[in-house]
């Protein structure tokens, strides 16, 4: 993909941005200390940001939308794209299902093709990027390298477009800064 060509990056949280890859609540959230500059390095290009993450403890009323949506405008994200539920609720939103994105795509008209994901997890963040034909991008932070091990048969039948060591690098290759 030419850097020019790239419209948005959807960027998941935990164990991409932060934290471990399990839920953390917003107010105890800390990002890893490179996620700035990644974000910085994508608005200097001009290429839109947005949260893409399961965040399901909503169902259960441990952390509001509310908490999420301040948390990602904070960072400086165009747009968050959350998901609640759990998966009992089978909606359509839910990473790996491609929701997210598709709303995303309206609403901010954009060519998924032209889009990429970055994130942790294979069977979640790989999977609905391949969906819709989005980038894929997965880093070794949080359940990275538990992704591409004893997880791998979860989605085998999808490759990443390339493996990061976490979210710095991925912004760095996917801009082709040495
Ligand atoms: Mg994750
Ligand atoms: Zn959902």
């Amino acid at each position: 993909m030419n850097v020019e060509d790239i419209q948005a990056v959807f960027i998941d949280r935990d164990g991409t941005i932060g934290g471990t890859g399990h839920f953390i609540h917003p107010k105890n959230f800390k990002p890893y200390d490179f996620s700035e500059d990644a974000f910085q390095l994508l608005r200097d290009h001009g290429i839109k940001t947005f949260a893409f993450t399961n965040q399901h403890r909503i169902s259960r009323k441990e952390a509001s939308l509310q908490d999420f949506q301040e948390e990602f405008l904070s960072y400086g994200f165009d747009d968050a794209f959350i998901c609640p539920h759990s998966e009992h609720d089978k909606c359509k939103c839910r990473k790996p299902n491609p929701g997210m994105l598709l709303e995303a795509a309206k609403k901010h008209n954009l060519d998924l093709k032209k889009c990429v994901v970055i994130g942790d997890v294979g069977d979640t963040d790989m999977l609905a990027a391949h969906a819709v034909g989005a980038g894929r991008i997965l880093v070794l932070t949080g359940w990275g390298k538990s992704s591409l091990n004893q997880y791998r048969d979860a989605w085998k039948d999808v490759a990443p477009d390339y493996i990061a060591s976490n979210l710095l690098e991925a912004v760095r290759w996917l801009l082709k800064i040495d």
